[in-house]
């Protein structure tokens, strides 16, 4: 018996950079997209949300000066480019997918329907959701955490990099950090760890929906994820 019925993987735009850190490495997606492949074979439904901070941000990284709002859009654009990347990969890995955008742009992927996203992940296709929620002022990983409630996930897998799970403090800069196995919502609001923006872990206490985090550097990490092996931090849930 799987661990989990339905999920939602998020997947940092950084994710799919590699070490160069911005762009598309085809490689590194290239590996990302047969770990899903694998979990697919599980029989486990599959939804993504992807970010796109190795293309642009729009309030901390490239947008300085700009209007908030447009550099905002501009964001929820190059998710979309990410999402393509990852409809292409995992499509060369056999893997049938649907990219669902919530900005509509019908020649490149269909709009966001909630019951067509469940539908597509019953048949055994991964969801690919783009343009975040489609409003600006919001983050992918508020996405992460509407969508996943849309569509009653058990759980969104969180991959983070250059870390594999929560800590109290920076382990970068904090040799003596302590690793979390799991947590509770309040806490990681309390305490102001950065798992995800506020908005995003709000939501997720309000609808009870566990995160899971872990490094992403090895891919193969989603595969034992979503296997239920514990590693990283579980925020929230049982
Ligand atoms: N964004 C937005 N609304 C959304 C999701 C994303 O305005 O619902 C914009 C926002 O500017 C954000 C950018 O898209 O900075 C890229 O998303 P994010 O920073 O979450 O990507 P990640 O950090 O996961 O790569």
């Amino acid at each position: 018996m799987n661990e989990f019925k339905r999920v939602v993987i998020k997947l940092s735009g950084e994710a799919l950079a590699g070490d160069k850190g911005y762009g598309i490495d085809p490689v590194v997606v290239e590996n990302i997209a047969k770990e899903i492949k694998k979990i697919s074979e599980l029989g486990l439904e599959i939804a993504i949300v992807n970010g796109g901070g190795n293309i642009w941000r729009g309030l901390s990284g490239s947008a300085k000066g700009m209007d908030r709002a447009t550099a905002d859009y501009m964001g929820m654009l190059a998710t979309v480019i990410n999402s393509l990347a990852l409809q292409d990969a995992l499509e060369n890995q056999g893997v049938n997918t649907r990219v669902q955008t919530a900005i509509e742009m019908r020649q490149v992927a269909e709009p966001y329907i909630r019951r067509k996203a469940i539908r597509h992940m019953e048949k055994g296709r991964v969801v690919i959701f783009a343009s975040g929620t489609g409003n600006p002022y919001f983050s992918t990983d508020t996405t992460a955490a509407l969508r996943a409630a849309e569509i009653e996930a058990d759980a969104i897998l969180m991959g983070k990099q250059n870390v594999d799970g929560v800590y109290d403090s920076d382990p970068k800069i904090n040799a003596a950090a302590i690793k979390f196995d799991c947590l509770q919502y309040i806490e990681v609001i309390q305490r102001g760890l950065g798992i995800m923006d506020s908005t995003a872990i709000s939501l997720c206490m309000d609808n009870n929906i566990p995160i899971i985090v872990f490094n992403i550097d090895d891919p193969e990490n989603i595969y034992r994820v979503a296997k239920g092996e514990k590693i990283g931090t579980i925020v929230g849930g049982k």
